[in-house]
């Protein structure tokens, strides 16, 4: 057997022999068949010998087995490290962010314990992943949709702690925002329930979140103060419409008013649901042109638009704006999505357009088809599936060989900062990031990037870092990957989530005052896991026996 870190032989077997009375033997996992299957497919350092890997597996039924396992833990000082269902790629895949962890599995716990149509909330265990859940939606007909991300497989638990994001109302897209109640198993081996969910016969656990007192539902996100059991969220009332339209803009200065004016409409609830800026100019695609990207490549550039391109200066030249006005080629635009009965969209497009119109001389619009739900079969196949709440796996068709993608690579690693909603600032981050690409000698995809609207107020701008065959790049890789997060932080802008190799390079970034906030988390760490026994090292939070070594 591998033997987890700070035991030895004889006491990790020992440990092993504990859990599986705890949970059958059958469910504790050491053969390394067993074992690869959590290690992070996307991991820079696959294969390497810093790669982190798991030392065994355990898969707890029950609320009662996983106390269990953490009091084994406590007693055997064994390094646990839980997961959902373990699908987080691009983030670190399933594997442990301290080496030689045991995973605790928590996919058989995929218990659907309530939906409640009226209220639009459910409860869930933490293996219910998103096709679950909508399975049982579907089966009992209810009307009441989930926010799901771009790939269904994962849980909706998992996701919502590592802060993940949909695609339908505004409200919804923030997944740890639109959860309700938690129930925790804590380092000592008690359960907690917060919001409501602290007063025996509570009524309205899925339905008021604070509860009485602090709200520490947030310490549990990006974290490792105890392991999450089972979790409320609020789900979408079933919508009557859905209808897409697109604001095109002709300059380039326009995409200050552009952005503006997008966070006026989503702010005032006029746009309800996703925008997007695309560039039809800068061939910089929108959500709904890139599946026709992947399918065909990139439309076809004719030869003196692609020489301006060249030549302009991050995204610019007076003679590239001149040849755009020239052919009605709009410098930006978004895809603005909208839900409602379908008078309510009609007015909500209408009003949209009306204000556009006041800020941006030379707008335009182009409205998609206003579409009756749910989806037909035949709109199905069509359509972005998560803007309808319909879990799919098809995002992983840009992973894979395409026209667009002719070269496929292992994967990647999201570099991803939050950065202020202007246009403005979405200049600055791409003349920082294409500097800094040129001097690190980074491939750059496309002339100029765009960010998304997941979330209110903000932009994240991402940028998928290609895991490559040969170890020397993806090294390479790695330290300018951490050189962006620095020279992002020195704008001030900084990453919303990481991939466990780069945690701690990010909290070193959340310095204010003296890393104040990563010694409260320390402090937290030692008051409520005293023996360091959960996810050591998650979001940079390290148990005090491990602090200050280099991970
Ligand atoms: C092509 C592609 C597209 C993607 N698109 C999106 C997207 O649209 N939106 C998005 O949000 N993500 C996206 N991702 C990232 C990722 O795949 C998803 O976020 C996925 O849902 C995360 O995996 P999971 O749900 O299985 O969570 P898990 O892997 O189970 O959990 C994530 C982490 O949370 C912690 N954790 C999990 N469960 C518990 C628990 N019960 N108690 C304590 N701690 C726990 C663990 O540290 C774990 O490593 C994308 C990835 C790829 C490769």
């Amino acid at each position: 057997v591998r033997v987890a870190p700070g035991l030895n032989d004889a006491e990790m077997r020992a440990a092993l022999e504990d859990l599986a009375r705890a949970v059958g033997s059958e469910w504790v996992f050491t053969s390394d068949e067993d074992l690869d299957l959590y290690r992070d497919a996307y991991s820079p350092l696959m294969g390497q010998p810093d790669e982190r890997v798991a030392s065994a597996a355990v898969a707890p039924d029950t609320v009662e087995q996983v106390q269990q396992i953490v009091r084994i833990a406590n007693r055997r000082r064994l390094p646990l490290y839980a997961i959902s269902t373990g699908k987080n790629l691009g983030y670190g895949g399933s594997a442990p962010v301290f080496s030689g962890s045991v995973i605790v599995d928590l996919k058989r716990m995929n218990r659907v314990l309530e939906v409640d149509e009226r209220n639009a909330c459910a409860l869930v265990e933490p293996g219910v992943s998103y096709f679950d859940l909508y399975d049982y939606i579907r089966k009992r007909k209810l009307k009441v949709w989930i926010d799901v991300p771009d790939p269904g497989w994962g849980s909706l638990i998992g996701n919502a702690l590592d802060r993940g994001a949909g695609y339908t109302m505004t409200n919804y897209r923030n997944h740890f925002d639109s959860h309700c109640g938690l129930e925790v198993v804590l380092a000592n081996g008690e359960v907690l329930r917060t919001g409501m969910g602290a007063m025996p016969g509570a009524k309205t656990w899925q339905q008021y979140k604070p509860g009485f007192g602090p709200w520490v539902d947030g310490i549990f996100s990006q974290s490792n103060f105890g392991i999450v059991t089972k979790m409320g969220f609020w789900l979408m009332a079933e919508p009557e419409a859905y209808m897409r339209g697109v604001v095109q803009v002709p300059r380039y200065q326009d995409l200050a008013a552009l952005v503006d004016t997008l966070t006026l409409v989503e702010n005032q609830r006029v746009c309800t649901g996703m925008m997007d800026l695309f560039s039809p100019l800068l061939s910089v695609p929108g959500s709904a042109e890139y599946p026709s990207w992947l399918e065909n490549g990139p439309p076809k550039v004719e030869p003196e638009r692609a020489a301006l391109l060249s030549a302009a200066d991050i995204g610019y030249s007076p003679a590239l704006e001149q040849y755009a006005l020239r052919n009605a080629i709009p410098y930006w635009a978004s895809n603005m999505t909208f839900y409602g009965s379908p008078r309510v969209v009609q007015a909500q497009w209408e009003t949209a357009q009306e204000i556009f119109k006041r800020v941006i001389p030379g707008v335009r619009f182009s409205a998609g088809e206003l579409i009756r739900l749910p989806l037909t079969e035949q709109q199905k196949e069509r359509a972005h599936l998560p803007e309808f709440g319909i879990p799919s796996l098809s995002i992983f068709s840009i992973g894979a060989r395409s026209r667009l993608n002719p070269e496929p690579t292992h994967g990647h690693m999201w570099f991803s900062p939050i950065i202020p909603r202007s246009g403005a600032a979405i200049l600055e981050a791409n003349r920082a990031f294409t500097t800094a690409a040129r001097e690190l000698n980074l491939p750059l995809a496309g002339y100029f990037n765009l960010p998304y609207f997941f979330w209110e107020r903000s932009l994240i701008y991402i940028v998928g870092f290609a895991v490559v065959d040969d170890p020397v790049v993806n090294r390479k890789n790695m330290e300018s990957f951490k050189k962006l997060i620095r020279i992002a932080a020195d704008h001030g802008w900084g990453e919303y989530r990481t991939a466990p190799v780069y945690q701690d390079a990010v909290m070193d970034t959340y310095s204010f005052n003296d890393h104040v906030l990563r010694r409260f988390h320390e402090t937290l760490k030692d008051a409520v896991d005293p023996n360091g026994i959960l996810s050591a090292g998650r979001y940079g939070i390290w148990p005090r026996h491990l602090r200050g070594a280099k991970h």
